[in-house]
């Protein structure tokens, strides 16, 4: 199984819950600031994720989505 995510930059808060619990390490804190300040998360181009959701089920900020494929 594959998967994509898409990140709401505005509601991310940078706190690496996602980076720190992504099985697959395919989330990383990018050098983007959002409008609160927070250097905001981003999906790794150069990884595969798998769909697994655990990156949306630990964000506390509900600011992540997958899409399974
Ligand atoms: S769905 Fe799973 S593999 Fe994909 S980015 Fe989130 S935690 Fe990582
Ligand atoms: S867990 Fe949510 S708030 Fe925290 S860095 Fe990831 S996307 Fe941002």
């Amino acid at each position: 199984m594959k998967g994509t995510i898409s990140i709401d930059q505005e509601r991310c808060k940078g706190c690496e819950l996602c980076v720190e619990f992504c099985p697959a390490k395919a989330i990383r804190l990018s050098d983007r600031l959002n409008g609160k300040g927070y250097f905001v998360a981003a999906f790794d181009d150069g990884k595969e994720c798998t769909g697994c959701g655990t990156c949306a089920v630990m964000c506390p900020e509900v600011a992540i989505e997958v899409m399974k494929s």
